[in-house]
């Protein structure tokens, strides 16, 4: 019979539910576990990527839970931001995009649509839908500490933060160049952006070449190579302007007007041009004064930056194969006025000297990669790669005046320095990775803006104690630390501040409302005073800055401070109370998109404003969720939101689902075929679980056997894998473990006692093999899967929630190698003999084991014991044998064995000779003769035993002598 998911999962959500298990107050007596994940923008529902990160946290949180710990795990709603804002707009217009998007994959019902033109309706709807969710999932949730950022309480907290950072001077003011919507008005960042990109800006060097009177401005990342410039590239396809810039007179692409402006620049369009009109004209180069013909090139894109572009193709691979081309077809270059004999004199100038490259590292690069024309694709990486050359090994050659023999590096920059303080060029801010579009449809450009606030993250102290604050912490998984290193070094100042969108205003500055990466970086500590503002109503303007100051900082009189703030004193002193309790953060999970920006941030606010003590302990950062094998994507419509997901697979499939298949970093592959086998696998563990609970057994006292202790003591090693694969949320392992790697060898185990589980007296010493099993099995996977755990937990007669039982140990004590090792040589012994039927295809009658000699064994555990600190050599180790006498009498017959053997002992791992070697010799004999009636059933013959030099020993084909220890031999009849 189906399992009945939905009603299992139900019934134990309610019974937590009622029972406040997942409520945490502070308890002296307890240790602490305060665990979060990043709290949701509710601008659309959770899917099953969510689910995974979401998921993730509460399996930790469960575990911590198990493992004795008071665990708080809170959840509250990111309303901050444009979003929403950006959602409504689109909604007005009557995208149709937008509305298919909520009504088709979202599934919100057309009533609520239409309250969709209020942006925070959108906000509240999403934020019941995704709450909703997270229940029918399981999460366990201390709901009591929920809240938004746009409630009133928290506004004024996120207020203290701010000023805060003010008064520790990590708050600046200033004209920086930031991503921007021109629609919205406002900066952008990666959560602004379609497909969250965040917009990285560049600094272009613009040189200004001559061209009758007017500049041709070529926009540069490589100012040091202006010394090699051939030629100029403009495309004869674009529109151009001749244009007044600020006080000068340029030529640049139509398109860059609007960007220059935005650069508060002063830009007047005086006419445009084709950009054929310009081709064949001459420029004059503003290091060497020499003429420089201008030339076609399609590569040159109006859009970045001045669309006006300097050839250098010694070292530039797009100038090298676009003026291969044109050599090719100078012929065309007629219509322009452009003679054959100029473009034969075009000759790439090499003016860096790179080890290991010719001149013309860029000739070479092309060649090397095989690129044949300016489009193709390949050109940024070879691009990319002789910079990387140059900029590292290269050093400028004579042809460069005064900064010849200079590294590139310092080069670049002198040049740059000195060509802007002369007038002869300029710089430009561009986008490099356009297009960014925002989440309006609008592409973002860069702008200048005025007087905007930032938060410093450029200062070097500060930085210092984020690295201090970031070696102290586990990371997880490990690998991800210089990754994080690399975000704090990198950061610069970042603008923190909109002119819309919800959030709190900045409390120096009302017309500011602090943007959304800004305001999500130490609420952690909010969720620890959240349930008293919620129990005793207290108001915004009672939390005042002295409020906070004490409870976060125990600055003041608890006394003074609760008088002034019109509160009562024991409430304050609660409010402290629990937040030192808490505090500080233990563990902090998201996925991997936040590395470079919010846990980043993180690290460095808690440092600005918590004492060292206060800092985050633990990161831990997962990787997505693809359908199918392919990334989710509204475009391909496999989104599927977690709701959805639950209803088709149930709640428990769906969280075993999605952290099964992949380790922290790895990419998850979640598919309904994977899903279903999941449901299939855990309704068998139920079924056994139900089986195992309704067997009973009569007789008391039932005696462990060889094969008992056999299983008990694997089980210990399963629980111990488990254990530390949890401990290091590596939940795949864990599961493998707990579930997989457990089954198999529960089935070795019900193969061998087949026979016995009948015979009363074997029946109760079973049945509490079992009954061992589950019980650690359900409190192992009760993290990842409570609800069917919780219902097993029932069934088997426990009293109270699985939820809150302590995890299984590994007692090491129950380890029984002795047993493990009878036990392998059981079932080598069954799979070499099936080995050897299969291979004569004889139907055995009677199979005659004949298990190794004494003197074997010795010689076997001597060779082993010397093997474990050198390599056996044969020769050094038959005299170290034939100092013991015994052995000596037998010289011929040992020396034979010897060599046998010490190959394999040679190539042994280390721990299987550690094993056999604790056991110091295994009784084979009696080992195989205890277990003759499973051999007789499994092999459907009679099964002897004997010892290799038993006199009574039958054996007509004298096969026991090829007997030795751990591989007895074989005589099938
Ligand atoms: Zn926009």
């Amino acid at each position: 019979m189906p399992v009945d998911w939905e009603k299992i999962e139900e019934k134990w959500q309610k019974a937590w539910e009622k029972a406040r298990i997942f409520e945490a107050d502070p308890d002296p007596k307890k240790p602490k576990y305060f665990i979060t994940v990043a709290y949701p923008y509710p601008n659309s529902p959770q899917h099953i990527g969510h689910g995974r990160t979401y998921t993730l946290a509460d399996v930790h949180a469960r575990y911590m839970r198990m493992r004795g710990y008071n665990v708080l795990f809170p959840m509250a709603f990111h309303y901050t931001g444009t979003p929403v804002l950006a959602m409504t707009k689109r909604l007005k217009e009557k995208d149709k995009e937008l509305i298919d998007t909520f009504v088709h994959i979202y599934k919100v019902p057309r009533e609520a649509l239409k309250n969709f033109v209020d942006p925070l309706k959108i906000a509240q709807y999403f934020h019941q839908e995704i709450k909703a969710g997270m229940k029918r999932i399981g999460y366990s949730i201390d709901w009591r500490r929920e809240f938004t950022t746009i409630d009133p309480q928290y506004n004024r907290f996120i207020e203290w933060q701010f000023k805060k950072l003010r008064e520790a001077r990590f708050i600046s003011q200033g004209s920086h160049p930031v991503g921007w919507c021109p629609s919205d008005g406002n900066p952008v960042g990666q959560h602004d952006t379609q497909g969250d990109v965040e917009p990285e800006i560049e600094e272009f060097t613009l040189i200004k070449f001559d061209y009758d009177g007017y500049f041709l401005p070529a926009a540069t990342l490589r100012p040091e190579t202006v010394f090699g410039v051939t030629n100029m590239w403009l495309n004869p396809e674009v529109e151009y302007v001749k244009a007044r810039v600020d006080n000068e007179q340029w030529i640049i692409s139509k398109e860059s007007v609007e960007k220059l402006r935005y650069l508060n620049r002063k830009v007047e369009v005086v006419e445009s041009l084709s950009g054929k009109e310009l081709i064949g004209g001459k420029i004059k180069s503003p290091v060497s004064n020499e003429e420089i013909l201008i030339l076609p090139a399609d590569f040159v894109d109006p859009k970045n930056a001045t669309g006006v572009v300097m050839s250098v193709p010694a070292h530039a691979p797009y100038d090298y194969i676009a003026l291969e081309g044109v050599k090719k077809e100078a012929s065309k270059l007629e219509e322009y006025g452009i003679t054959q004999e100029a473009i034969d004199k075009l000759k790439p100038i090499s003016i860096i000297a790179v080890p290991k490259y010719s001149p013309y590292p860029a000739a070479d690069v092309v060649k090397d990669m095989n690129i044949q024309n300016q489009l193709d694709p390949s050109l940024e990486k070879a691009t990319r790669e002789v910079y990387r050359h140059e900029f590292h090994n290269g050093r400028m050659k004579e042809n460069t005046g005064e900064y010849v023999g200079l590294p590139v590096a310092e080069a670049k920059e002198r040049v740059k320095e000195n060509l802007i303080k002369t007038g002869k060029a300029e710089t430009m801010y561009e986008l490099i990775n356009k297009p960014v579009i925002c989440r309006c449809g609008t592409e973002c450009v860069v702008k200048i803006f005025q007087d905007q606030w930032f938060i410093n993250y450029g200062d070097p102290e500060w930085k210092a104690m984020a690295h201090k604050c970031l070696s102290n912490m586990e990371i997880l998984p490990e690998e991800l630390r210089p990754e994080f290193n690399y975000v704090i070094d990198w950061l610069h100042e970042k603008a923190c501040a909109r002119k819309a969108g919800l959030g709190t205003k900045l409390p120096w500055d009302p017309e500011w409302i602090i943007e959304s990466l800004s305001d999500s970086v130490i609420y952690m500590a909010y969720y620890t005073i959240m349930k008293h503002i919620h129990n005793h109503n207290i108001q915004p303007d009672q939390l005042t800055d002295a409020v906070f100051n004490y409870i976060f900082l125990g600055v003041g009189q608890p006394n003074e401070v609760a008088k002034e703030a019109g509160l009562n004193q024991k409430v304050l002193e609660q409010m402290r109370n629990e937040f030192s309790y808490f505090y500080p953060l233990d563990s902090r999970h998201s996925g991997r998109d936040l590395v470079s920006n919010h846990l980043t941030f993180m690290i460095f606010i808690h440092t600005a404003i918590f004492p060292e003590t206060l800092w985050p302990c633990q990161i831990v950062v997962n990787g997505s969720v693809l359908m199918e094998g392919q990334k989710m994507s509204k475009s391909l419509g496999n989104i599927i939101p977690l709701r959805e997901a639950i209803k088709m697979f149930g709640a428990d499939p769906l969280r075993f689902a999605v952290l099964a298949t992949s380790e922290l970093l790895q990419d998850a592959d979640f598919s309904s075929t994977l899903a279903r086998s999941v449901r299939d696998r855990l309704e068998r563990f139920y079924r056994f679980a139900i089986e195992t609970v309704q067997a009973q057994a009569n007789v008391k006292d039932g005696k462990l056997t060889l094969t008992d202790r056999w299983m008990l003591s694997r089980l210990q090693e399963h629980i111990k894998t488990a254990t530390e694969s949890m401990d290091k949320l590596m939940v795949r392992k864990a599961i493998h473990s707990a579930l997989y790697a457990l089954d198999q060898d529960f089935q070795w185990y019900l193969r061998r006692i087949a026979e016995e589980k009948e015979v009363p007296k074997r029946k109760s010493a079973i049945t509490e093999v079992f009954n061992e099993i589950l019980d650690a099995q359900v409190r192992m996977l009760a993290p990842i899967i409570p609800h069917i755990c919780e219902e097993i937990w029932g069934k088997m007669g426990k009293k109270g929630f699985v939820s809150l039982v302590e995890w299984p140990k590994c007692e090491e004590a129950r380890f029984d190698i002795a047993a493990e090792e009878g036990e392998t040589l059981v079932r080598s012994v069954l799979d070499d003999t099936l080995n050897i039927i299969k291979a004569t295809k004889i139907t055995p009658k009677r199979i005659n084991y004949y298990v190794a000699a004494p003197w074997k064994w010795k010689v076997y555990l001597k060779s082993l014991e010397k093997s474990v600190s050198e390599r056996i050599v044969l020769s050094d180790h038959m005299k170290e044998l034939m100092t013991n006498p015994d052995l000596k009498k037998m010289a011929e017959k040992v020396a034979r064995f010897t060599r046998q053997i010490i190959d394999e002992i040679n190539q042994m791992p280390d721990d299987k000779k550690s094993r056999q070697l604790q056991v110091k010799g295994l009784n084979e004999y009696q080992t195989l003769k205890e277990t003759k009636s499973f051999f007789e059933k499994e092999l459907n013959a009679e099964v002897h035993v004997y010892s290799e030099e038993d006199p009574q020993c039958h054996d007509p084909k004298k096969k026991s002598a090829l007997a030795r220890p751990y591989r007895p031999a074989i005589y099938i009849e």
